[in-house]
This record gives C-alpha cells, sequence and structure tokens, in this order.
C-alpha cells in the first residue's frame, strides 16, 4: 500500500532498509521528519554525511574513528594491557555504555564461519595477534554465544595461549545465541565480571 505521497513513500523505504527499522517505525520517522523544522532536517542530514565521510576504522582496534586513531585508543586512562576482543562495533558500543570497562578493544569484523566463508583471514585476526607483542596482560573473548561466536573463541583461545597472556571468556549470562549489542547493561557485566580462565 502506498503512502499519500511519493516522497514519503521513498523516505519510508529508504529507513525501512536499515536493521531493525520495520515498515511502521519507518513511517514514525518520515512522518516526523516530514513535520520538522529545517535545521532539524539539516542537522540529520549532516550528520549522516559525517559519518559516511568524515570516519575511518581505527589503525588499533578498527572500530569507527575520526582520525587514525579513535579516542578509546587515544585515551591515556583507559589500560592497554587489557584488550577486549569483540566481533564488531555494535558489541564495543554496548560495553561501553556499561562505564565499567577500562581497557581497550579489538574488533574483529565479525566472527569465523566455514559455512559462509569467512575464515581467519576474513577478521583481523594477524592485526590481533601483532598487538600482543606490546605487553598486554589479559585479552578477554567477549565474541556471541552463537555456534560462530563460540568458534571464534576456541581459535583464538588456541592461538593466544601459548603466548603466555591470560585469555578469559566471557561468562554465561549472555544467553545462547543471543547478541551482545541487544543483552541489557546488568547482564552484560555479570558476564564480565565472571569471566573465566581458558
Ligand atoms: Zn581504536
Amino acid at each position: 500500500m502506498l503512502s499519500s505521497s511519493e516522497n514519503i513513500e521513498k523516505l519510508i523505504s529508504e529507513l525501512e532498509s536499515l536493521p531493525g527499522v520495520g515498515r511502521k517505525s519507518a513511517g514514525r520517522l518520515a512522518y516526523f521528519i516530514a513535520n520538522a523544522p529545517k535545521e532539524k532536517i539539516d542537522s540529520l542530514i549532516s550528520a549522516i554525511k559525517n559519518v559516511g565521510e568524515n570516519t575511518k576504522k581505527c589503525k588499533v582496534c578498527f572500530t569507527i574513528s575520526d582520525g587514525d586513531i579513535c579516542n578509546i585508543c587515544l585515551n591515556d586512562k583507559r589500560n592497554k594491557k587489557v584488550i577486549m576482543v569483540v566481533e564488531n562495533e555494535r558489541d564495543l558500543l554496548a560495553y561501553e555504555n556499561t562505564g565499567e570497562y577500562n581497557g581497550v578493544y579489538h574488533v574483529l569484523g565479525g566472527a569465523l564461519s566455514p559455512l559462509t566463508g569467512v575464515g581467519p583471514n576474513e577478521l583481523k585476526i594477524k592485526e590481533l595477534m601483532a598487538r600482543l607483542k606490546d605487553d598486554v596482560e589479559e585479552v578477554i573473548l567477549a565474541t556471541n554465544s552463537s555456534v560462530e561466536g563460540e568458534t571464534t573463541a576456541t581459535y583464538l583461545a588456541k592461538l593466544i595461549k601459548p603466548l603466555n597472556i591470560k585469555v578469559t571468556r566471557i561468562a554465561s549470562g549472555v544467553p545462547v545465541g543471543g547478541d551482545i549489542e541487544n543483552i541489557d547493561e546488568v547482564t552484560l557485566l555479570r558476564a564480565l565480571n565472571g569471566r573465566l580462565i581458558l
């Protein structure tokens, strides 16, 4: 069914193509935008353009950054000796939102998945191993509890343990198959604090 306007319909279908946005929310957003003052629309457009044009991957941890190195890696107050390995930037954000984690991160860019052709070379594993040449005390494997996430954690633990670096895995509390980004902060903290030494 088409909306009252082709322009609105076009915006709805753009918004609907975004992750987590269904047709109903897309419609709500589109009509909000249609009724919004010009300044609101301009600042929304420029925020989107800025992210699209003025961000890149951090050269150290591979999360999204404005410069070559992200604000987390540049922050002197963060403990560089503890590296939390996550699948993607959204998981990093979930842990940042707890406000309790003071180490740094490494974003793999996915998880091992032989079925869909994601092997170690498709992830930032080489880059992680290179970071471990510095003074690192602990690597926390915070990949998801899906089959792919568990496979990735097992693979990394095997690689890292011979280097005599403590390797830990976030504890259960993260439901099996549950995406880290969708888990509440209390559960995430419990999983982090109850992590197990591998
Ligand atoms: Zn970084």
